[in-house]
C-alpha cells in the first residue's frame, strides 16, 4: 500500500487543483493521500469529492506555519475538526500574516529595481487561500525575471536573499495544543530539513511529545540517510509515529513526485488510532478518512 501523507494543491502553493491532485494520485498508484495545504482547509471538500470519484483514500490535513525559538517550523495536522473556533482563529491569524507580507515583498523587489506589481502576485496566486513566496516566484516567472520558482527562491526569496520578508505565524506549542483540542493529531514536518537540527533537538522534541505531538515526518526529501536513521531512533525512544510524504507541489517544486516518499502502513494505523483517541479526548466530531474500496 502506497501512503503519501504530505501534498499541496493550488489552494495553497501547489500547482494542481485538489481534484487534479487526487486524480494524479490515483493514476500514479498512490492508495492513501493526505492533502496538507499550508494553513488552510479550503481544499478539503473538493478533494473529498474527487477521492470518491477516483477511488483514492483521503486524509484531510493541514501544514501549519509555526515558529519555535525564532525559527520557522512546519507542523502537519491530520483530521482535526475544522470548525473548532480556536483552530479556525489560529489559521486565520497565519493567513493574515501571509496577506500582510505580499505588499512588503513586492515593495522590496521594486526597491531592487525588479518590475513587478502586487497585482502580478495576486494573479499568480489566483484562487489560493494561502498567498506565499511561491506565488511571488510565479509572478517573477510571468514577468520574465526568472526561469522558475527555484531560481526565484535562490536569487530573491530564501532567507538571507534580498527580497526575503518574514511573516507572522503562531507559536509551535499553541499549534500542537490547538490541533489536539480540535480532535486532530500533529506530526513535525521535515523536522531536520530547513529547520536546523539544533533547534528541534531531542530535548525539544521530547517536550513536544509531552504536550501532545504524535509523530515525526522522517521520510522526506530534505532528510539524508543519516538524518532519517537518527530521527527514526529518536521517534522510537519517544514513542512517536514515523511518517513519510512527498511534499508534492505539482510542477512547483522539483523532485517531489507524488508517492516518492511514503508512510509505512503500520505507522499509518498508529496515526489513525491516535487521531481517534484525540477526537474522543477532545469530545469533537472530526472528519473521517475517506476510504476507497481498494484500501478498506
Ligand atoms: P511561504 O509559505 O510563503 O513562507 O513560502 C515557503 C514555501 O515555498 C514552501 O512551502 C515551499 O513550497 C516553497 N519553496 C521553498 N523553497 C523553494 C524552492 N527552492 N523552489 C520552489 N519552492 C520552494
Ligand atoms: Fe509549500
Ligand atoms: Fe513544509
Ligand atoms: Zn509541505
Amino acid at each position: 500500500m502506497r501512503i503519501d501523507l504530505h501534498t499541496h494543491s493550488r489552494v495553497s502553493d501547489g500547482t494542481a487543483a485538489p481534484r487534479e491532485l487526487v486524480r494524479a494520485a490515483a493514476e500514479q498508484g498512490v492508495d492513501v493521500l493526505a492533502l496538507t495545504d499550508h494553513d488552510t482547509t479550503a481544499g478539503w471538500d473538493e478533494a473529498v469529492a474527487a477521492a470518491h470519484d477516483f477511488g483514492v483514500s483521503l486524509v484531510r490535513g493541514i501544514e501549519v506555519s509555526t515558529r519555535f525559538r525564532d525559527s520557522s517550523v512546519h507542523l502537519l495536522a491530520y483530521l482535526p475538526d475544522p470548525d473548532h473556533p480556536p483552530l479556525a482563529r489560529m489559521l486565520g491569524e497565519v493567513l493574515a500574516g501571509r496577506e500582510a507580507r505580499v505588499p512588503r515583498t513586492v515593495a522590496r523587489l521594486q526597491e531592487l529595481g525588479v518590475e513587478v506589481e502586487e497585482a502580478d502576485v495576486r494573479a499568480a496566486a489566483g484562487s489560493s487561500a494561502a498567498a506565499g513566496r511561491p506565488h511571488v516566484a510565479d509572478a517573477l516567472v510571468a514577468r520574465g525575471v526568472v526561469e522558475d520558482r527555484t531560481e526565484a527562491f535562490r536569487r530573491f526569496l530564501h532567507p538571507g536573499r534580498p527580497a526575503y520578508v518574514g511573516r507572522e505565524t503562531v507559536e509551535l506549542d499553541r499549534a500542537v495544543r490547538t490541533v489536539a483540542a480540535a480532535g486532530g493529531v500533529t506530526v513535525l514536518a521535515h523536522p531536520w530539513g530547513r529547520t536546523a537540527r539544533d533547534v528541534l533537538d531531542e530535548a525539544a522534541i521530547a517536550r513536544l511529545a509531552t504536550i501532545g505531538l504524535t509523530g515525526l515526518e522522517v521520510d522526506h526529501l530534505d532528510h539524508d540517510a543519516a538524518a532519517r536513521a537518527e530521527l527514526a531512533g529518536l521517534a522510537g525512544r519517544l514513542g512517536l509515529v514515523v511518517t513519510g510524504g512527498s511534499d508534492h507541489h505539482g510542477t512547483g517544486k522539483r523532485g517531489h513526485d507524488l508517492g516518492c516518499e511514503r508512510t509505512d502502513p503500520d505507522q499509518f494505523e498508529r496515526l489513525l488510532d491516535a487521531a481517534a483517541e484525540a477526537a474522543r479526548t477532545a469530545g469533537r466530531s472530526t472528519p473521517e478518512v475517506v476510504w476507497s474500496a481498494a484500501t478498506q
